[in-house]
């Protein structure tokens, strides 16, 4: 343990190469334009290893990564962490066996994300690669996507997504309007896995959309 931050820097090393190596993977598709996107994992109950603001995904090292605790406040570094540090926090403190969040820019997902505003849901049903999400067993299952508002405010969408979870409807990813998604896992392998999906989905829909019109 680090004896005056309280999280373990190895964990911290391990978790900042994992980071590095999903990010530079999502910048090669073009998913996290204009140091675009934000990306954290777990290190352990208190403590979150996320993306220092404004930097290339595309080329991430250890000290691109840094530690906040689960109010946002960073912990032993004077780096500033991403913009939307508040909305991974929460998904840490609403959903405790999430070890990753990864949110990125696509392309689709920003389209999707307008197409679907007025919705306030992307509703995804009769898919395969549903079944790539954590929970759903077939394609005969309903997965929906909610679409917030956008805002530079972030306690409104951080209140957007309790009203959610509030609700009791599953979430296993959200979209903000204009902006991106969100997507999380117990594992990052597990979030990846359901960033790829849910990316894929959306293009899905955005063709049909296309094709049928
Ligand atoms: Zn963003």
């Amino acid at each position: 343990m680090n004896a005056s931050a309280g999280y373990d820097p190895e964990r911290l090393a391990i978790c900042a190469d994992a980071i590095a190596g999903a990010a530079r993977n999502f910048a090669a598709l073009g998913w996290t334009p204009a140091t675009s996107s934000n990306f954290s994992m777990r290190l352990d109950s208190g403590h979150v290893a996320i993306t220092v603001s404004g930097r290339d995904k595309g080329q991430l090292g250890r000290e691109d990564i840094m530690v906040v605790d689960m109010h946002d406040q960073p912990v032993g570094e004077h780096k500033r962490p991403s913009a939307e540090t508040a909305l991974h926090t929460q998904v840490y403190r609403r959903l405790p066996e999430t070890g990753a969040v990864l949110h990125t820019h696509s392309r689709t997902q920003s389209v999707a994300s307008r197409l679907f505003a007025s919705d306030k849901r992307v509703r995804l049903q009769g898919w395969e690669l549903q079944k790539a999400v954590s929970g759903y067993a077939t394609h005969d299952s309903t997965l929906d996507i909610p679409v917030f508002a956008n805002t530079q405010h972030m306690p409104e969408l951080v209140d957007q997504v309790d009203a959610w979870l509030d609700s009791g409807q599953p979430l296993h990813g959200y979209l903000i309007d204009g902006h991106g998604l969100y997507t999380w896992g117990r594992s990052i392998d597990e979030a990846r896995r359901h960033l790829e999906a849910l990316e894929f989905l959306l293009g899905c829909e955005l063709d049909l959309r296309r094709l049928r019109s």
